[in-house]
């Protein structure tokens, strides 16, 4: 870990909110900097979360952001800034709204944090780290978006659930995009190193994948608002990966650069994290339907991107 860390949250929500309490209950770093909309509230939780710290002995200190000069030495910039759908609002109006957000929030952090390196989370994932990629001008490395850690960590639950062991054993593999097109990869998920497919038969695989496709909704039709407890740990594993050094190896959403045969497009990959960021990119051997599922993934998330390129959102 560097001399002194500091995190930095834009969107004090229900997600963002979860990152700054984790990285603050691990200690993870010195400072963490909530950057909201609305300052009296981001007050009440950067107190809320020193006193939980306090009562933890954590040496993390949460700070609140007055302006975005406050997040300057930032070794990390985590983007959990949004807005929901509304009644009235299309998919092309929320991506838009989405994405001018997305864009004028990596602008500040261009100017003001411009050593650090950018985790979104704001959905549509990919498509917005793309736009944080572009308007940030930062290297790929220090460019990634969080989602990989999630949706396997949402297959990994699913299949404790159904084999009733393995916890804490399990080990899931998942590429492409954030959303119906993940790809999940049961021929590499093992429980204990056992292979999954040893375990379960391939409808009951199949079961699982689906579960996990549309694990996000079913929290939804629950609560009636989207996950963040997983969310929100997920990113924050990031954090300490990066934080630490460690290069572990996560499905996170990068630029791949010839990797996977693919060029110039953003899409979920393990990569693997280091206090550089995004630091290598690891290429599994995929057979043909996986390539398959892959080149769908990649195609529904270049076509989204395209769609801003029509709308003249890029100058
Ligand atoms: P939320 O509505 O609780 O929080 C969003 C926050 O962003 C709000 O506090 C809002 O005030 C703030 N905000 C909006 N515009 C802002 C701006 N310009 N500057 C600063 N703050 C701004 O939503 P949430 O549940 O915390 O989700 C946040 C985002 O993360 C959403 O886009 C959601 O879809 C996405 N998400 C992604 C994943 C993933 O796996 N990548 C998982 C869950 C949620």
């Amino acid at each position: 870990m560097s001399i002194k860390s500091k995190v930095s949250i834009i969107g004090i929500g229900n997600v963002g909110r979860v990152v700054a309490y984790s990285v603050a209950m691990q200690g993870l770093a010195h400072e963490v900097v909530l950057m909201g909309r609305n300052l009296d509230f981001a007050r009440g939780q950067a107190l809320d979360m020193n006193q939980a710290a306090a009562a933890m002995r954590s040496h993390s200190v949460v700070k609140v952001a007055e302006g975005y000069e406050d997040i300057k030495d930032s070794k990390i910039v985590i983007v959990t800034a949004g807005q929901p759908r509304k009644e009235g609002m299309s998919r092309d109006d929320l991506l838009i709204m989405n994405a001018q957000i997305v864009r004028e929030i990596t602008r500040e952090i261009k100017v003001h944090a411009p050593e650090s390196i950018i985790i979104i989370v704001s959905n549509p994932l990919d498509v917005m780290t793309y736009v944080a990629l572009k308007e940030s001008g930062f290297p790929k490395q220090r460019v990634l978006g969080m989602a990989g850690i999630l949706d396997a960590a949402r297959m990994t639950h699913f299949i404790q659930e159904k084999l009733g062991y393995g916890a804490g054993q399990i080990r899931v593999s998942v590429i492409g995009g954030h959303g119906d097109s993940m790809v999940l990869l049961p021929r590499f998920t093992t429980v204990a190193g056992v292979p999954l497919h040893d375990l379960l038969g391939e409808d009951e695989v199949e079961e699982l994948v689906q579960k996990t496709t549309h694990g996000g909704a079913e929290i939804v039709k629950y609560m009636g608002t989207s996950a963040y407890l997983a969310p929100g740990k997920s990113a924050a594993i990031m954090i300490a990966s990066i934080l630490k050094d460690t290069k572990h190896i996560y499905s996170c959403s990068t630029l791949l650069e010839g990797e996977y045969g693919y060029d110039g497009v953003v899409n979920g990959v393990p990569v693997m994290l280091g206090s550089n960021g995004g630091e290598k990119i690891i290429e599994f051997a995929l057979d043909r339907c996986e390539k398959k599922q892959f080149a769908h993934s990649v195609e529904s998330v270049q076509s989204v991107i395209e769609s801003l390129y029509e709308k003249k959102f890029f100058e």
